[in-house]
């Protein structure tokens, strides 16, 4: 199978048909065998029952329902460990990204073996208040963060090489940053194309200021714990044993000078409670990497949910 197009959608019903439709009619005007994925995140409303009905017209259409609303990224994720495709395409449900893009997207990853693919919204339609000026905030401490340069991490339109959504794991927000997993995967060639914006026709936008202060909440967590989420002693023990080494030294200091001067109290001397500090610091980042350690090792993964209901997947 040439693609799988990933969608995620919470309470999109009227513009489910619009889109496969979309999607369909390009598909068979490139001759690409295909499916499209669609991960229904908890909707309220008929979404679910459109997609099934989508599915009596066109079998290429698959579709898995979450029993309850786990966000974004978890979606991805489902989408990615079904997808079948030997390149990925995910979108947004809303029509705000165009399946025209598809073909040049496949082509990018298939002839000049791009890795991954990101669309850059270059002109935007949203406001500006509460999405453009977050968003260039966010794209500039993270181009900065994981020196990958793309001028629009969160855009839902992007493309991977199957091998790329099969290594990674998405979680939390972390749906904005899937450039940066890719990254640390090991899969270098990232491009960026400039794809069109269109305006949302039906329904309203699901990410606010909540959603961004999450995301801030993950970049920082990929960034700096991110790095040692697998071994914290690491990053702990470190800190810990220079900590301890300068408890002990400041503490070899006094005990020798006490043996030098006869009239003289460890106690009276400011170093012997820097010292006494600096150990007890010291013992308490060692045992929070320990901790750490050993949640690490027995963590469950973290994308454990429920699913209600599946079409065209087992
Ligand atoms: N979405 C989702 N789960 C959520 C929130 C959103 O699957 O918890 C989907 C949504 O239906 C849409 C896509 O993610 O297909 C992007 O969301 P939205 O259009 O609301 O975001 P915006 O374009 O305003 O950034
Ligand atoms: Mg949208």
């Amino acid at each position: 199978m040439d693609i799988s197009v990933v969608i995620p959608l919470l309470n999109e019903e009227e513009s489910l048909p619009e889109l496969a439709e979309w999607i369909a009619r390009v598909m068979q005007e490139n001759h690409f065998s295909y499916e499209i994925l669609f991960v229904d995140d908890g909707s309220t409303d008929d979404s679910w029952q459109v997609i099934c009905s989508l599915r009596e017209k066109n079998p290429n259409i698959r579709g898995i329902k979450f029993q309850r609303n786990y966000g974004k990224s978890a979606a991805l994720n489902e989408a990615f460990r079904a997808a079948q495709g030997d390149v990925v395409i995910t979108m947004d449900a809303d029509l705000q990204d165009s399946p025209d893009e598809i073909p040049e997207l496949f082509r990018m990853i298939r002839e000049d073996r791009y890795d991954l693919v990101s669309g850059w919204k270059k002109v935007r339609y949203d406001n500006t208040v509460t999405k453009n000026i977050p968003s260039k905030f966010f794209n500039a401490v993270t181009r900065k963060v994981s020196k990958i340069q793309l001028n629009d991490f969160n855009c839902g339109l992007k493309a991977y090489n199957r091998k790329v959504i099969k290594s990674i794991e998405v979680y939390g927000e972390m749906h904005r940053y899937i450039p940066v997993l890719a990254k640390w995967a090991g899969f270098k060639k990232i491009g960026e194309k400039v794809v069109e914006h269109r305006k949302r026709k039906y329904g309203v936008s699901k990410f606010g200021w909540d959603r961004f202060i999450n995301g801030f909440l993950d970049l920082l967590s990929i960034t700096f714990v991110g790095k040692f989420s697998k071994r914290p002693m690491h990053f702990f023990g470190v800190w810990g044993m220079i900590f301890f080494m300068i408890g002990i030294l400041s503490a070899l200091y006094l005990i020798i000078t006490k043996f030098i001067s006869s009239d003289f109290s460890i106690t009276n001397r400011p170093v012997f409670y820097i010292s006494l500090v600096a150990i007890i610091i010291g013992v308490q980042l060692f045992m929070a990497g320990f901790i750490g350690e050993l949640i690490s090792r027995n963590a469950p993964s973290r994308n454990a949910y429920l699913i209600e209901a599946k079409t065209g997947l087992d």
